[in-house]
């Protein structure tokens, strides 16, 4: 699997990896969506990043949850680890990062040196917690059993300067993506936990995720209650209060309360634990400071109806579009032909490999006279799309382009449903 990266628009099409150029070089005058794919013409799903949507982004969010209590925020790396994505978080001021592998751990040291890395996976290898704490300075680390805990202690040789955070289950919540029943320590298996990692660490604290995508802010409220009821009863400190990701962006069809709902509830449910002074308050959002800051164009290779086989798919960028049945904004574009006035229309796609399942239901609304050799632009592809691509069945090139454009966001014009019996 392979990036054909570009500069923008006017540096020729390099095949390959090419370097994309690093904050504070240069500024470069970066094309529309629209000029790229009037210069390159992909046959490759080119995926459009947008540097300064994601800066922006960064910076509202951190700011959003600075001011409601105070605290880091940790960009969940796993959501989108493109380099150039990276660099424009830390422009828009991210300095916390969500490490949950040692390849992630490696990237984001490599790039920032600086940057503070919290190894949030509760399941993690001994090699990888020794190389972290060893080679690259990762000082916090999640658990939930007391297996692990020992793993770190033994990795780190009995370390004390260690930060050492229990995952808390949750009951099952009611986000998109459920990750309830994967990581976290029942009730009482956290209080035992709570107190050995107070007994061998000097920062200690207890994180949970309610679930990605989650739509409901008083979900946050209810998980910070049961952690502080779960704290109270181990009868321990805790220097840390990590609210976890999950925080939602629209797509098409569906908007989410507003962040700042999501700020208020957190900020109540951390207000009636009553915590001390000096608790530190983490979150772990993915999703939420990149969805919006990356676009992907495909082009259409053959239509049936209104459905279109596309050059991308469920083993490429589009897998949230397959059986999660994400909808995605969606325009057209189509460079060297009128656009006509042709009224919008519901589609389904096809990905371009052989399976069946390579299936997208939509609806994707766009023009009803969408042909062949258009493109399209899909948008809110910043989170879990390019990171998900396979090379299966040979699929495995994409683009990568620094694009001017502000977010694909759905267009009002596009609700009304036009398809054919
Ligand atoms: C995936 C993940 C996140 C990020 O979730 P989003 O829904 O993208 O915000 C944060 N924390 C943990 C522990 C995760 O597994």
């Amino acid at each position: 699997m392979g990036f054909i990266r570009s500069r923008s628009a006017v540096a020729p099409l390099r095949r390959g990896i090419a370097a994309v150029p690093a904050a504070g070089s240069t500024p470069v005058r970066r094309p529309t969506v629209g000029q790229a794919v009037a210069l390159h013409r992909p046959e490759e799903p080119m995926h459009c990043i947008r540097p300064a949507v994601l800066s922006d982004t960064a910076r509202c969010f951190v700011a959003a949850f600075d001011a409601a209590v105070a605290g880091d925020v940790l960009y969940a790396v796993k959501c989108n680890p493109e380099p150039a994505v990276l660099r424009a978080l830390w422009e828009g001021g991210v300095r916390h990062f969500d490490v949950a592998s040692l390849g992630e751990v490696r990237l984001v040291r490599q790039m920032f040196p600086q940057a503070v890395l919290h190894y949030m996976h509760p399941v993690k290898g001994r090699q990888a917690i020794r190389a972290a704490y060893q080679q690259y300075g990762v000082r916090d680390f999640v658990l939930d059993s007391l297996e692990e805990l020992e793993k770190i202690r033994e990795e780190t040789d009995g370390a004390e300067d260690l930060g050492l955070v229990v995952r808390l289950a949750l009951p099952k919540g009611n986000a998109l993506h459920d990750l309830s029943g994967k990581f976290g320590a029942a009730a009482a298996e956290a209080v035992t936990l709570l107190r050995a990692v107070r007994q061998v660490a000097p920062r200690i604290g207890v994180s949970f995720h309610v679930g990605s995508q989650m739509l409901d802010p008083s979900a946050y409220e209810r998980a910070l209650e049961l952690a502080g009821g779960i704290v109270a009863e181990a009868g321990v400190v805790i220097d840390v209060l990590d609210v976890g990701g999950g925080f939602p962006v629209s797509y098409a069809g569906l908007t989410p309360p507003p962040l700042g709902d999501f700020m208020a509830a957190i900020a109540r449910g951390v207000a009636k634990l009553d915590l001390p002074a000096h608790t530190r308050v983490w979150c772990e959002p993915g999703r939420a400071l990149v969805a919006a800051g990356v676009s992907l164009v495909v082009q259409v290779m053959k239509r049936r109806d209104y459905v279109l086989y596309i050059n991308d798919g469920v083993y490429g960028s589009l897998s949230d579009a397959g059986v999660p049945g994400f909808r995605f904004p969606a325009r057209l574009i189509r460079p060297f032909a009128a656009m006509g006035d042709a009224a919008p229309a519901g589609f389904s796609f096809y990905g371009p490999t052989c399976d069946s399942a390579d299936r997208m239901e939509g609806p994707f609304h766009l023009p009803a006279d969408v042909k062949a050799g258009d493109w399209i632009e899909l948008g809110q592809l910043g989170a879990y799309g390019g990171c998900l691509r396979t090379a299966f069945n040979g699929f495995d090139q994409a683009r990568l382009i620094e694009v001017a454009d502000r977010p694909l966001l759905e267009t009002p014009g596009h609700t009304v449903l036009v398809r054919a019996a």
